[in-house]
């Protein structure tokens, strides 16, 4: 299965393509990790993704794009993928779009995850990740690390996100609206878009999830 994951910061897409990826059996592909990764590496893009990031800005798309291609040309991802946070502009989905049909192939699903705002600052603001996965996410009052700073799942040290700060969110949530969303009426338009709440505990927008895309699958 090709599915993307849409939907605004803090709505969870982290945590849930983690959780979908495994159920499913295809690889996690998170363009935001993925220039985590370049950032402590202090590889060229890692360094010129940062300033984009660090002010709640798109990276460029023509690195961008390059480095979605690349990871998805991977051995693990040749049977199907979970994208999370590509594309996340127009120009990104036709793009993604062009390189799946020059291997013959297409998206089966995008999976739209709706929270309301308020919820979605909420969320950003006291979100605590890990650094070793940061599929292993906290929340200081939702759901706090038994040891304050130390991730319960590895022993990892918990961070605040740079791009987490109050005012980075706002940023992050204008460049939704006006360059994310767009792409939800891109697929609309064919025919690929179901959209579920994310509020609720994890495992059951896990299940929603899960239940929407068997629904699909099962249609064609
Ligand atoms: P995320 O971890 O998905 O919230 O992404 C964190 C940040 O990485 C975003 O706010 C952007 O600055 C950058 N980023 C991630 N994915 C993309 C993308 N597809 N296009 C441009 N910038 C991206």
């Amino acid at each position: 299965m090709r599915i993307v994951l849409v939907g605004p910061p803090g709505a969870g897409k982290g945590t849930q393509a983690a959780f979908l990826a495994e159920n499913l059996s295809i690889p996690h592909i998170s363009t935001g990790d993925l220039f985590r990764a370049n950032i402590s590496r202090q590889t060229e893009l890692g360094k010129l993704a940062k300033s984009y990031m660090d002010a709640g800005n798109l990276v460029p798309d023509e690195v961008t794009i390059a480095m979605a291609k690349d990871r998805m040309e991977q051995p693990d991802a040749q049977g199907g993928f979970l994208l999370d946070g590509f594309p996340r502009n127009v120009q990104q989905a036709v793009a993604l779009d062009e390189m799946l049909k020059a291997e013959g192939m297409k998206l089966d699903a995008i999976l739209d995850l709706e929270v309301p705002e308020d919820e979605v600052v909420k969320r950003i603001a006291g979100r605590r990740v890990c650094r070793n996965d940061s599929a292993h996410v906290f929340h200081v009052s939702y759901k706090p690390a038994k040891q304050d700073g130390v991730c319960d799942i590895c022993g990892g040290e918990l961070y605040q996100r740079d791009d987490d700060s109050e005012e980075t969110v706002r940023k992050r949530l204008e460049v939704y609206h006006t360059q994310t969303e767009p792409i939800i009426d891109y697929y609309k338009a064919q025919g690929l878009v179901v959209t579920i709440s994310a509020l609720g505990k994890v495992d059951e927008v896990t299940a929603r999830a899960m239940q929407v895309l068997d629904q699909r699958t099962g249609d064609k």
